[in-house]
């Protein structure tokens, strides 16, 4: 929905909320209006609301329902889950934390509050395709290991993470296990208890729901550690009146999505895998991220003596919308910690940019950003005085 002449390849930063997802949005506000903790019938309808959406969300993880949380997104979801797992090892004496380099802000800056709290944190380099690999995970876990933290899949770069290996490796071991799975869900099959996963952070914008709300499934016998201090609702583990109107909506956009992945998945995965072979057929640009573990819809690639900045404001000129994949996040210029982590120099790093299609993307979309994305790298190599010094020969090309 939301079609116009523009191109959205951003679908990693938000989705538009899918016409299905709106609807219920709309219904639910004007029809079930209530406050879900009051006992009458106009609180009960708004319960009743949240029950079915809590179904749903389980439903989509192979989950059941008393172990889905409600919460404000992904970051609050990732906060969360971080908590529950340092404090439950805390009462335990376990002090250690295992995670990547990669993961999210949402996960490395609330690891970084942990540290300065008195924890200690491993943060596992992936390999240069950036995946994770479960034995260095193995290698991680020390016998004051409370919890090992591992994204499902990169919002950069679309690495695929083996979660269901580390998992095992993590019940093996007696260590809770959280997976950010705010770039998976909807995209990739999730399932909690094959996949061995304790604690699940979700969020309903990356998935054609709204934004401002998000899910953390917490495993049966874990017990989650309230960030938010209040009335008794999400059975005493999230307080505040929920947001029932965006929790229908993103329990029915995550429903939709499961229902239309097997179709989504070969369509969106055969346009990234044109736009990566047209990308690639520039001069001196290179695949960022891994050729075949990677998230459908995700192409991430360095222009040689080109700044994603700029390449991403004349696309954004040309009527597409991309992310330079050289930025931590918008408006920051520090080079990108997961193309550092993968090994990239700072100057390739810098000439990143990633494109992320989904199921509104039209099958035309790969052949016009590539179009346009060799036409704009042409224009910006043409200005570039590092750019003429590797045509000379005066400083050599890294690609
Ligand atoms: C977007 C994102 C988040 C944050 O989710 P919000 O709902 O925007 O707070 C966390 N982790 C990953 C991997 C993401 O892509």
């Amino acid at each position: 929905m939301n079609r116009n002449d523009r191109i959205y390849a951003d679908c990693a930063a938000t989705t538009p909320m899918s016409e299905r997802a709106l609807r219920v949005y709309l219904d639910t506000a004007e029809n079930a209006w209530g406050n879900p903790s009051s006992l009458h019938r106009t609180g009960q309808a708004a319960a009743m609301v949240l029950d079915r959406a809590r179904r749903q969300v389980a439903e989509a993880l192979g989950a059941s329902p008393q172990e889905i949380l409600f919460t404000s997104g992904g970051s609050e979801s990732d906060n969360q889950a971080l908590w529950t797992g340092a404090m439950a090892g805390k009462a335990a004496g376990k002090m250690h934390i295992v995670s990547t380099a990669i993961e999210h802000h949402a996960v490395l800056h609330t690891l970084d509050r942990l540290e300065s709290m008195g924890f200690s944190v491993t943060r596992l380099l992936p390999d240069a395709e950036g995946i994770i690999s479960p034995e260095k995970v193995a290698e991680a876990i020390r016998s004051d290991t409370a919890l090992v933290s591992v994204m499902m899949a990169n919002n950069e770069i679309g690495s695929i993470e083996p979660v269901a290996e580390i998992g095992a490796v993590c019940r093996r071991a007696g260590v809770l296990f959280h997976t950010d799975a705010v770039q998976a869900a909807g995209h990739l099959p999730i399932d909690v208890r094959r996949q061995n996963l304790d604690l699940v952070s979700l969020s309903g914008h990356k998935f054609h729901g709204p934004k401002g709300v998000g899910a953390l499934a917490v495993r049966q016998g874990t017990e989650a550690f309230s960030l938010i201090l209040g009335g008794g609702q999400e059975r005493g583990h999230r307080a505040g009146t929920e947001n029932v109107p965006g929790i229908a909506a993103m329990a029915e956009a995550l429903t939709e999505s499961c229902e239309e992945m097997p179709r989504d998945a070969a369509r969106v995965s055969a346009m990234r895998d044109e736009l990566i072979r047209r990308l690639l057929a520039i001069p001196h640009t290179r695949l960022n991220g891994s050729a075949d573990r990677r998230l459908p819809g995700n192409v991430n690639v360095s222009f040689e003596g080109v700044q994603g900045e700029s390449l991403l404001l004349l696309l954004d000129g040309m009527g597409i919308a991309a992310s330079a994949g050289s930025a931590c996040s918008a408006g920051s210029l520090d080079p990108s910690h997961v193309l550092q982590a993968i090994g990239l120099s700072g100057r390739l790093a810098s000439g990143a940019i990633r494109f992320t299609l989904d199921r509104d993307n039209r099958d035309t979309d790969p052949g016009e950003i590539a179009e346009a994305a060799a036409q704009a790298a042409t224009r910006l190599r043409g200005m570039s005085p590092l750019w003429k010094d590797m045509e000379s020969g005066a400083v050599p090309h890294e690609i």
